[in-house]
């Protein structure tokens, strides 16, 4: 069966190996049996950055990059920029009076943002209001799947409330439900061991970090305080180096011998980041350089992003005009 499938990201910053198991690795594997969106979310990454517009706006050609480097193929995925894309803003208007404020407020990964960047009475209106027009992307390309991080679930779910409230107001099936893909690590902690990794909490080893800070990342890392000696006992649960050999070692047997001798005693810490640091060099070799030859090259890079934008921008004027059909609103 083939997916229709959206995602995307907001331009705050380079990608990140968050980003790599929690979606990009997905959507490399989807785009060759399904039809793929990618959107770069310049209009969401806006909603905490008002006042820092030209964040959002240098890290636009950036994201492409991080997209491709990956192996995001332009000819499979359709990459477009939500900015460039009118009717997604305008279904965020039609969506919006289908939610309350409370509900808005109950949403618990913008809660617990709100609370990290300690918003309180300064909080935007228009980040409040995001999951909204994340369900406009979701149902403007009539995606039945998305493949997120675990965080985007009650993003999904405030979507398919939309949907259901939308359709059942007009009587038919205009919009399509969609379900998450989460990946097998649909959280990746962030090197402070403090919750995910992520952009704005600036404990990412980046995609185009070089070898010598994906060195000092690993080494830094937290094991278990607790192994003191290298024939001490060791832990396992919540151990960094683990949890991420768990993520980026291909070889799962490997890790689980690694586990059990680790939990006998006898292993020392230094081989475990060495065998990790192997593990993400050799990942992220490769993506480093295709990252910095696309970089060197924006012309096409925009060139990517205009027709991607373009192909976006018919289908999504597609649903934008039968949601206002069903709404009785389609005048001229
Ligand atoms: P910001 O801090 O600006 O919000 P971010 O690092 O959270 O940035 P987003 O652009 O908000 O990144 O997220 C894009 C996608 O990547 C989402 O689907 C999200 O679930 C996924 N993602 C982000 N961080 C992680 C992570 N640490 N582990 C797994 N998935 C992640
Ligand atoms: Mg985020």
């Amino acid at each position: 069966m083939s997916y229709t499938i959206l995602t995307g990201d907001r331009p705050t910053g380079s990608l990140h190996l968050g980003h790599y198991v929690g979606s990009l690795r997905q959507r490399v594997e989807l785009q060759q049996h399904h039809q793929q969106t990618v959107l770069v979310a310049d209009l969401q990454g806006l909603t905490d950055n008002g006042n820092n517009p030209q964040k959002i706006s240098t890290n636009v050609l950036n994201l492409v990059a991080d997209y491709l480097a990956v192996g995001i193929c332009p000819q499979k995925t359709t990459i477009c920029l939500q900015s460039a894309l009118p009717a997604l803003a305008e279904l965020t208007m039609y969506y919006l009076n289908l939610v309350s404020v409370a509900r808005l407020e109950r949403n618990p990964t913008v809660k617990s943002e709100i609370m990290e960047k300690d918003f309180s009475r300064s909080l935007p209106a228009g980040f409040l209001v995001y999951p909204v027009s994340q369900a406009a992307d979701i149902t403007a390309f009539g995606a039945t799947h998305v493949p997120v991080g675990d965080d985007q679930l009650p993003m999904l779910e405030q979507t398919n409330e939309i949907v259901r409230r939308f359709n059942h107001i007009v009587g038919r099936q205009v919009l399509t439900e969609c379900q998450p893909l989460l990946s097998n690590v649909s959280r990746l902690p962030g090197l402070d061991g403090q919750g995910k990794m992520s952009k704005s909490r600036g404990n990412t080893i980046t995609l185009g970090a070089d070898a010598d800070q994906v060195h000092k990342a690993v080494m830094s890392m937290f094991t278990d305080p607790g192994h003191l000696n290298i024939n001490d006992p060791g832990q396992v649960e919540g151990n960094m180096v683990f949890t991420y050999l768990d993520a980026f070692c291909e070889d799962a047997a490997l890790v689980a011998d690694l586990k059990a001798h680790y939990r006998r005693g006898g292993l020392g810490d230094m081989k475990i980041k060495r065998l990790l640091e192997d593990c993400l060099q050799s990942l992220l070799e490769p993506i480093r350089t295709r990252r910095t030859q696309y970089l060197a090259d924006k012309g096409e890079l925009l060139r990517i992003l205009r027709q991607g934008t373009q192909r976006a921008d018919q289908v999504s004027r597609q649903t934008l005009g039968q949601v206002k059909a069903a709404l009785g609103l389609d005048f001229f």
